[in-house]
């Protein structure tokens, strides 16, 4: 299935995801970055020569941005300037992009946040 029909597939819900799978390593994955908070590992469909997700080890009911309470900005925060570690890590000196797909107009299928880390090729506007 492509990501828009896996998207639109997909409902939106608090049930474990297949990240939980990948941070208890059940699932393997190649983990790019990892500390006590965060997990960054290769997207497993690459949508471009570099392609990382970084998700939160703890959901938290963090299921998507838009259900963001306050109680997560240190964790949106420490995703976002990881994400900057490994774009640096990851060589990316030339720029790279950042999505965060909410919903099923967003096409997001997995319900736990994650940030995408997308680089290593040129990007274009708008998005699709
Ligand atoms: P979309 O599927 O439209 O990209 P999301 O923003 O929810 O929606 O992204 C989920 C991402 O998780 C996808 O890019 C998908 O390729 C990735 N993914 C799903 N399963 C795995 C897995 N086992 N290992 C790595 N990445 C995965």
């Amino acid at each position: 299935a492509s990501e828009k029909e896996a998207a639109l597939a997909a409902t939106p819900s608090d049930s474990p995801t297949i990240f939980d799978k990948i941070i208890s390593k059940e699932i393997p994955s190649t983990v790019v970055f990892e500390d006590d908070k965060v997990l960054a590992f290769r997207d497993i469909t690459p949508q471009g020569p570099v392609h990382i997700l970084l998700i939160p080890k703890v959901r938290d009911g963090l299921t998507g941005l838009s259900k963001a309470e306050e109680r997560h900005i240190d964790i949106l925060g420490r995703l976002l300037y990881t994400a900057k570690l490994v774009a640096k890590q990851e060589g990316l000196d030339e720029g790279f992009r950042i999505v965060i797909n909410d919903g099923p107009q967003g096409c997001q299928s997995v319900y736990h946040i994650h940030v995408h880390l997308i680089g290593g090729r040129q990007m274009n506007w708008p998005p699709g």
